[in-house]
């Protein structure tokens, strides 16, 4: 089955709001087995909505519209969707009673504008909204069935789970299709798709694709079943191949970040942990202490950004310093060290690096990144270099995230 999302409203082509309904609608359609054709967006104008309906149900057998559904004059999704059906609205006596029961239940009386939610085309079928006034509609438009959902993304997630999914379950057999995604860390995307090119191939189901952002490099897998319970096992199946090629590059999967997967892997280890952060200005601690319950692991954060608060609050000797520069290996790991010390935690990790845009010479760049970490038995550092073709905002963060995965895989030496 093949489908057309088709977004209304003047806020999302002025760029005001993001067209979030849209990737939702998207990714749930995806899910039922339909495959969605195109994204359309269109303002608040009945002619340019009445184009929209018209092409997107020559090109597609399912159309599923959200927004415009409001009670005001610039809300056209109504009377665009008759127009284009060629017949005329008409008000349903029940649906008044309900739009009012609604206001009367807030304790309010029904503003007379709010009649035309109340209004469908003829022929159509109103769609119950359990959470706001504004019914849905389902109406067949030329050889396409059209589903019209409320703007509102909490109302149009309930309406759609109640209308459009038992629809296309019904057609397409409860078919469905599932996916998972895999994130890695410390390799490249070509390396990683070069380690799993022949799952990634076009034709083969589960179908596996790669995407990358800021250093984090995402392994998507993709299959279809008969049913649920089908499609899951063909997901698992690809996705235990890919963490097997890819072994520790592999640091969680779907809801899974860094920072939740270092604090699992301390948490069960019983250790806990402090920071010492110079360049990225608190990021790590930022992004540890994201995470609910971090408490139980993370003690504390510094941020020594100036030469004299390494020594004073980490013991870094002024010499080093002096001798090394305040981003080298050995100041990296003198903060790491006396961070452990100060916090009496069980590992700590530093960084300390030059973030750009200025700062940066010949042989330290913008974007060298030392990074220190101690746990009593062992101090490690390892130096970066993030390349000046990313921004400062990028450095950071990128230097935040190979901070924890040194400190993941760490963690995962030991029992
Ligand atoms: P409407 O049904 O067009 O009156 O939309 C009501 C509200 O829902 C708008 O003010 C937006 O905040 C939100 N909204 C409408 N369409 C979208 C969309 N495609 N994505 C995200 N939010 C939306
Ligand atoms: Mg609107």
């Amino acid at each position: 089955m093949k489908a057309v999302v088709l977004s209304i409203g003047s806020e999302l082509t002025r760029g005001r709001t993001v067209d979030t309904n849209a990737a939702w609608l998207s990714h749930e359609l995806a899910r039922w087995g339909v495959e969605v054709r195109w994204h359309v967006t269109v303002p608040d104008a009945q002619d340019a909505i009445c184009e929209a309906i018209r092409t997107a149900c020559l090109q597609a057998e399912l159309v599923v519209m959200t927004g415009g559904l409001g009670p005001t004059l610039d809300d056209l999704t109504r009377q665009a969707l008759a127009a284009t059906m060629g017949v005329p609205l008409e008000c349903s006596a029940p649906h008044v009673e309900r739009i009012r029961a609604f206001f009367a239940q807030r304790g309010r009386s029904m503003p007379e504008t709010n009649t035309i939610q109340a209004c469908f085309p003829v022929g159509s079928e109103p769609i119950d909204n359990p959470c706001g006034t504004a019914p849905g509609i389902r109406a067949v438009c030329g050889a396409a069935t059209v589903f019209v959902l409320p703007g509102v993304p909490r109302e149009m997630r309930e309406m759609f789970a109640a209308s459009v999914a038992p629809y296309v379950a019904d057609r397409t057999g409860g078919a469905i299709l599932l996916d998972t995604t895999l994130h890695c860390f410390g390799a490249g995307e070509s390396d990683i798709a070069e380690r799993i090119a022949d799952l990634m191939a076009r034709d083969r189901d589960p179908q596996v694709g790669t995407s990358a952002k800021q250093g984090v490099i995402h392994v998507r897998v993709y299959a279809g079943g008969a049913t649920a319970d089908e499609a899951q096992r063909a997901v698992e199946e690809t996705a235990v191949e890919v963490r097997r090629r890819l072994g520790r590059l592999v640091y969680g999967c779907d809801e899974e970040t860094l920072p939740s997967v270092v604090g699992r892997l301390l948490e069960a280890r019983g250790k806990t942990m402090a920071t010492a952060e110079s360049c990225t200005g608190g990021l790590v601690a930022k992004l540890l202490t994201d995470v609910p319950g971090s408490s139980a692991y993370f003690l504390q954060g510094l941020i020594t950004y100036a030469n004299e608060a390494k020594t004073a609050l980490l013991d870094v000797p002024v010499e080093m310093i002096r001798a090394h520069g305040a981003v080298s290996a050995p100041v990296a790991e003198a903060m790491a060290v006396g961070c452990q010390r100060a916090s009496g935690a069980d590992c700590a990790l530093s960084v300390t690096g030059i973030a750009g845009p200025g700062g940066g010479s010949a042989d330290k760049p913008v974007g060298l990144v030392c990074i220190g970490l101690a746990d009593g038995s062992r101090v490690e550092v390892t130096e970066h270099r993030f390349g000046t073709y990313l921004d400062r905002e990028d450095i950071r963060h990128r230097a935040a995230l190979t901070a924890l995965n040194l400190l993941r895989l760490r963690l995962l030496e030991s029992p």
